[in-house]
Order: C-alpha cells, then sequence, then structure tokens
C-alpha cells in the first residue's frame, strides 16, 4: 500500500462540512425495523436503535444510518440478560447457548467459584460473553475435607459431574455428607474471608446439597462475612418441602433470620423448588422483609 499525504484538515472546513450535511456522520451501528424492549422502563415498541462507541445514543421511530446496519425486523430487540443462575458459565460451548439465549452476562452466583482468582484468570481475554461468580462455599468445603482436591477449573460442580476434572481434580463428596468440626468451620470461614478479598461476588450457598452436613452454625458464619463486605448470599435452600419440620419457607427464613442480623443480600434462587405450593407466602415474606 502507498502512503499518501494529505493536507490536514482544518476545523472550520469540518465545522463547514457538518453544517451542509448533517447526516453524513453515520452512527458505528444501527439496529433498524426490531421491536425493542426495555423492561427497565417498559418501552415496547417497533424501533430503530442507533449505536456509538458501545452505547445507545439514539432509538428512534425513524430508520437510522450506519457504517454498519442490521435489520431486524421480526425480532426483539432488548438488553442482554443476566442470568444469575449459571452452572457452565467457564464453557465455551454453553456461553454460546447463553448468547443465543439472549444472555449476555451469565454469572455462577448459587454454586460459584473457587479458587475465585484462578476462574477468573481462566476467561479473561477469552469469554464471549461478561462473567462472574461468587465465593463457593462448597468448593471450599470440598478442600477443606480433603487437602488432595485441587480442581482446574475452579468450578466444583463441572467435578462431581464430568467424569474426567472428577478424576483429574480428586473431588470426593465429602463436604456433600460430613459435618465440620469447629476447627474446620473456623478454616472455611477464613478461606470464605479470603476468596471475597479475591473478588468473588458474594458468596454461593447451595445449602441444599448439604442440608444435613452445613450447620447453621456455618452458615451464619459466611453471612457474618457476607454483612462485612456488603455482598450477597446467593441461596439453595436447606430443604423442599411443604410441611413440617423441612418445609421450604423455614430454609429460606434460616438465611433471612442472619441479613437481619449480619446485613448483606440474600439472592433466593429457584424458590419455587423448596417452598412449592408455599411459594406465594414464600414471595410475600421477602417482599415484607
Ligand atoms: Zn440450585
Amino acid at each position: 500500500m502507498k502512503h499518501v499525504n494529505l493536507p490536514p484538515i482544518k476545523k472550520s472546513m469540518v465545522a463547514l462540512l457538518m453544517a451542509m450535511a448533517p447526516n453524513a456522520f453515520a452512527y458505528d451501528l444501527v439496529i433498524n425495523n426490531g421491536r425493542v424492549m426495555d423492561p427497565e422502563t417498559g418501552f415496547d415498541q417497533v424501533a430503530h436503535v442507533a449505536i456509538e462507541d458501545g452505547k445507545i445514543v439514539e432509538i428512534s421511530k425513524n430508520a437510522l444510518e450506519g457504517d454498519k446496519a442490521i435489520d431486524a425486523k421480526g425480532m426483539v430487540v432488548a438488553p442482554g440478560f443476566i442470568d444469575t443462575h449459571s452452572h457452565v458459565v467457564a464453557m465455551p460451548i454453553m456461553q454460546k447457548l447463553h448468547l443465543r439465549n439472549g444472555v449476555t452476562t451469565p454469572l455462577a452466583l448459587e454454586v460459584g467459584a473457587y479458587p475465585v482468582a484462578d476462574w477468573y484468570q481462566r476467561l479473561e481475554g477469552r469469554s464471549q460473553t461478561n462473567f462472574g461468580a461468587s465465593v463457593s462455599a462448597a468448593g471450599i468445603r470440598t478442600k477443606v475435607f480433603n487437602d488432595g482436591y485441587n480442581t482446574r477449573t475452579g468450578t466444583v460442580i463441572n467435578d462431581i459431574f464430568d467424569e474426567e476434572e472428577k478424576k483429574e481434580s480428586g473431588f470426593s463428596a465429602d463436604a456433600l455428607t460430613k459435618i465440620a468440626t469447629a476447627e474446620q468451620i473456623k478454616r472455611i470461614t477464613e478461606m470464605v474471608d479470603a476468596e471475597l478479598k479475591e473478588g468473588g461476588l458474594g458468596i454461593g450457598t447451595p445449602v441444599g446439597y448439604m442440608s444435613k452436613a452445613t450447620t447453621t452454625e456455618e452458615t451464619k458464619e459466611w453471612q457474618r462475612l457476607a454483612g462485612k463486605y456488603g455482598v450477597a448470599t446467593y441461596l439453595h435452600g436447606r430443604f423442599s418441602s411443604e410441611l413440617p419440620p423441612t418445609s421450604g419457607v423455614l430454609s429460606i427464613q434460616e438465611m433471612l433470620s442472619s441479613v437481619g442480623i449480619y446485613g448483606g443480600g440474600l439472592l433466593v434462587q429457584h424458590m419455587h423448588q423448596q417452598t412449592l405450593n408455599e411459594t406465594p407466602e414464600a414471595l410475600k415474606m421477602l417482599d415484607d422483609a
């Protein structure tokens, strides 16, 4: 390619050009003719969207011009969805599926990641989606009960269900069945604390997978830390039942009471799976809280 020296364009010249032809500068990208939906504002109509420098700068009833144009006729144009309950954030093929569902931000919050820094490092610069994970209390428990556990995925749930990773990581199911001693609870708590400092988005507490292993003494310590750092716990509740003594509502109250005491937040994942027919009452309880 030949290098050609052009005379510099003067500011006044640019101003003149703009005055003469205000539409000469097209947007970076326009998405025309789509049904534009914004759940936050309730906006819902066929419209045209302009994007400049990666940001939406105009939503118009008139078709817009861009360097790149997408005709979205017959399709919905919406903000990327956030999925707070993904177990497959770190898998490339599952990221593709997330994107096809409109999910641009899948988050591993319920089971989370451990070690958090490794998990983030593996995705940095090569993820097709936004990504994030909570601190995996289950992953940490697995390590405390079995020091030979060394995960390469940082995702304990993968180490449970993927035969190759199960072998590779040395996973054992002790965390799901064993009650921790006072000394082990102290160590688990210290590790959760350290992982929050590494950038975990709160604490993943799938108590329902270890309902006979994790004591309230232990979960209360996680939630004390959540309050200390002003982050949330993400709950798969301890019980799945409508009946006493193992009502799903009780399993939510268990965690909700610690939020009342220590602060932090609580996101109840798939509540209906735990509270069944009592779900409307459980939702009201959360609203009241
Ligand atoms: Zn769950």
